[in-house]
């Protein structure tokens, strides 16, 4: 597709419709939903399944969902859930071993075709790394690619951002350029409440046409442009990120990240709720009467002291040396690695640290005192 082509109007009465295309066609359909206290990520069947109405408020180490006045489907945010939980698993089973030696590889999920509903801006570009770092790299995981495969992304732009959120300042959003099968942006009108579509693919043309549509008209393209202006001018947070690789290879030894590490407390929900961090770990369980074992993989993150242990003990024994890893790594050797940063600007990071560090704020110190080497990171 061009992506060239004017924009699309379904009122909101007809997404319903997309779901149930989506259903006909051989998808397990996955958005937000509200769980316990929090918009989370799971198996949606309707429109009422969808946080309707519900709004969040964010804060470095806060968060909390409120009621709207209106009557959005995707008025939230971002919450702790990101797509990696359904392409890289929390826990996966690699496989089986029985006591007569014979060993079963695990290949679930092999043909499960998924549809990502209210896919954010920055959560396409969290794909694309993902991509980059576990499909197209030298060696592929599998299960990754078995999930992948056949995945519909259904983006919603972003025209409300959170107080955390700072993608316009990493140019992974607030508006969804490329990536996508469909990207609508919700408008909230007193004529009536609709979705602006961009159609990306193919795949998208052949769903959209399911469902009544016209073409949007000038007013509706311009309210639809007014509202992502307004919402990457509202963006409070930000990262300057040119020259930011620089910067951070320039202050190894700088003294932030001990100040950081005073208050870190190494529990790893920042790795956890990122939608980029991709590293697991093994473990190997055995039944109790040892007639089979299972070797499960599952998520690990960098902040803890065993993660880097070689041959005697870790390389990374100090909060100071992990902060300094994960930040390192996310804004600066990523690139090297995989040619852009490991950071989408979603904010999740800062939402859902306890004790609301915030990965902007410590660039922004970092910055300040720039060159200044007083305490050496152990
Ligand atoms: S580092 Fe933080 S802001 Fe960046 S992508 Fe991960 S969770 Fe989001
Ligand atoms: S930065 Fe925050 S979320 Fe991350 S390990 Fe430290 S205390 Fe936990």
């Amino acid at each position: 597709m061009s992506g060239k082509e004017r924009p699309l109007l379904i009122n909101a009465q007809d997404f319903d419709g997309l779901l149930s295309s989506l259903k006909k066609l051989g998808y397990t359909t996955y958005g937000p939903t509200v769980r316990d206290g929090a918009v989370i990520y799971d198996v949606v069947d309707s429109a009422n399944d969808l946080p309707i109405g519900i709004g969040d408020v964010q804060g470095p180490g806060s968060y909390r969902l409120r009621r709207r006045e209106d009557g959005a489907l995707f008025g939230y945010v971002v919450g702790p859930h990101s797509w990696k939980r359904f392409l890289h698993p929390p826990t996966v089973k690699l496989y089986t071993i029985s006591s007569n030696g014979k060993i079963l590889a695990s290949v679930e999920n092999a043909n499960q075709k998924m549809a990502f509903l209210g896919v954010r801006p920055c959560e396409l570009q969290a794909i694309r790394i993902l991509d980059k770092v576990l499909l197209e790299g030298e060696y592929p995981d599998p299960v990754y690619a078995a999930r992948r495969k056949d995945v519909f992304l259904l983006a919603v732009n972003c025209v409300e951002p959170g107080e955390n959120c700072f993608c316009a300042s990493m140019g992974t959003g607030p508006e969804a350029k490329e990536g996508f099968d469909l990207c609508l942006t919700e408008l909230l009108r007193p004529e009536g409440h609709s979705f602006l579509v961009k159609v990306g693919t193919e795949k998208g043309k052949e769903l959209i046409s399911s469902v009544p549509h016209r073409q949007a008209n000038d007013d509706e393209i311009e309210l639809a442009s007014k509202l992502l202006a307004l919402s990457r001018e509202r963006m409070k947070k930000k990262i300057e990120i040119n020259g930011l690789k620089d910067l951070l290879y320039r202050n190894l030894e700088h003294p932030h990240w001990d100040e950081v590490a005073k208050r870190c407390l190494a529990c790893g929900n920042c790795t956890m709720v990122c939608p980029t961090c991709f590293c697991t770990t093994v473990s190997e369980a055995t039944d109790l009467f040892l007639k089979h074992a299972e070797r499960w993989r599952r998520w690990d993150t960098c902040f803890s002291r065993e993660f880097s242990y070689i041959h005697g003990g870790p390389i990374r024994y100090s909060i100071s040396a992990r902060y300094r890893h994960w930040l390192m790594h996310k804004m600066a050797t990523w690139v090297d690695q995989f040619g852009t940063p490991g950071c989408v600007g979603c904010g999740r990071c800062i939402t859902w640290c306890p004790v609301g560090i915030d990965i902007t704020e410590e660039v922004k110190q970092i910055g300040k005192r720039d060159g200044e080497v007083k305490v050496k990171v152990e």
